[in-house]
């Protein structure tokens, strides 16, 4: 008998193997990793400009840990610790959190004060102010147009034209190439 049964079991297991792997592989999008902002994030979109509605348990699944503490905890990440802060590259700098974008390389300078800063924001729909008495000052904070994230402050010390101080922490905002500016720097190798 537990001959017999030994013999099913062989008999029957690359059978159910078989089916495993079958079973398995119409789910291509597991394996392939196109997306470089690979996220599991269903809201996050840098076209989609509906505003995002979610609870902070919700925010809490989908974000990195310090994403979660400075964008809906309203933290503050260590001053030059960004590797944005200095960065030059050409493009465009998104909400880490929705993918909004908020503000273009071209607007972006040293201020020296320790967080990436721009003096003006890509449109006057990415960003929502809010004034802000915590810690015994008045400021004015800066939030995601789309899914109300805190970004940082902005301040009226900043360069012309506008005359202001974009001050955002690194951690909240995404960074992509401009693909002209990558075009035309392949192009300047190649030469
Ligand atoms: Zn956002």
């Amino acid at each position: 008998m537990n001959k017999i049964s030994r013999f099913i079991v062989i008999l029957l297991a690359p059978a159910v193997f078989a089916h495993c792997s079958y079973s398995q592989n119409p789910s291509p999008q597991k394996t392939t990793k196109m997306d470089s902002s690979d996220k599991k994030n269903p809201v996050y979109s840098h076209t989609d400009s509906k505003q995002v509605n979610l609870s902070d348990a919700e925010w809490k699944k989908i974000l990195p840990g310090d994403v979660y503490r400075i964008a809906r905890e309203k933290g503050t990440e260590r001053p030059w610790s960004s590797s944005f802060e200095t960065s030059k590259e050409i493009g465009t700098y998104y909400c880490a959190v929705c993918g909004n974008p908020l503000f273009k390389s071209d607007t972006k300078f040293e201020s020296g004060c320790g967080w990436p800063s721009f003096y003006e924001a890509i449109s006057k729909s990415s960003i929502i102010y809010e004034k802000d008495n915590t810690h015994g000052m008045t400021r004015t904070e800066v939030m995601c147009g789309r899914c109300k994230s805190h970004l940082g402050h902005v301040f009226e010390d900043g360069p012309p034209p506008t005359g202001l101080r974009y001050c955002i922490n690194g951690v909240v905002l995404d960074f992509k190439k401009a693909a002209e500016a990558e075009k035309k720097y392949n192009e300047k190798k190649q030469e």
